[in-house]
């Protein structure tokens, strides 16, 4: 059996309480059970987590939350950590998405103290790794996501990164329509992958590396066959319950193939 595959459906801060329901209502509804070695997680907006849960009862549907502070608890005023999340369900986090590091100005120090945290707390963790249009214009993307990536894992040990997976979410590809062709996402993967192997030994090469970036069920496919794909984190095609579903059959396809 080969690394774990994941589709992960990022709801961003879209829809108020009632559509989260609903939307989660309509996956738990379509999913069938995800063959061994794929899961499946959403990642909806904090104040509609108690409503997703109980509408994903029952459903083998992994809960994350978008974000988490960078510390256990203390005085940092609107802060969310990880024990508080993990009382309310949640099992994972997304850490470093790029709107967060690029529109919301988090730091690579910032993203590793959350990582860590994550980690430590017993969370999953996806880290996002992704480079800028002009920094891919320039030639210079993977040096740019490998020194996110080492950034990133500066402070944890690989005995802390079982629960570790990667995504790579070339910026330019996160919400615009334009995909990373499967060539050049296989490059990336392999890069962090090597990476990853350095400075993690053997954990390295047994964690997840998800492609992220405008995944939509028509593209799923060529990208899932890519060589080091391991899955998807979705955005937009997440908010449809049934572009998110037909994801999920494609990778789960995929998985049976070459599991
Ligand atoms: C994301 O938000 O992580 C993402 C990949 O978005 P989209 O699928 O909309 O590009």
């Amino acid at each position: 059996m080969g690394r774990t595959r994941w589709v992960v459906g990022n709801w961003k801060q879209w829809g108020l309480r009632p559509a989260a329901h609903a939307l989660a209502s309509k996956v738990a509804a379509g999913l069938e059970a995800p063959p061994a070695g794929l899961r499946v997680g959403v990642a909806p907006p904090y104040l509609a987590l108690d409503t997703v849960h109980a509408a994903l009862a029952g459903a083998k549907v992994v809960r994350f939350a978008q974000d988490a502070a960078a510390q256990e608890e203390g005085a940092f005023t609107g802060e969310v950590g990880p024990a508080m999340l993990a009382e309310a369900g949640v099992e994972g986090v997304i850490v470093g998405h790029s709107e967060r590091r690029h529109l919301l100005g988090e730091s690579d120090a910032l993203v590793a103290a959350k990582l860590g945290c994550a980690l430590r707390a017993g969370m999953w963790a996806i880290l996002c790794v992704g480079e800028p249009l002009k920094v891919r214009t320039a030639g210079r993307h993977e040096a740019y996501v490998l020194a996110q990536l080492e950034a990133a894992l500066a402070h944890v040990a690989p005995s802390e990164t079982g629960r570790l997976v990667v995504a790579y979410e070339p910026v330019w590809a996160i919400g615009t329509g334009r995909t990373a062709r499967p060539e050049d996402a296989a490059a990336m993967h392999a890069a962090i992958r090597a990476r990853l192997v350095d400075l993690l030994g053997g954990e390295g090469g047994d964690r997840s590396i998800l492609y992220g970036g405008s995944v939509k069920p028509d593209n799923a496919g060529i990208l899932a066959a890519a060589p080091d794909v391991d899955g998807f984190l979705v955005g937009g095609a997440s908010k449809d319950a049934d572009a998110f579903l037909s994801i999920v059959r494609t990778v789960a396809h995929h998985t049976k193939a070459h599991p």
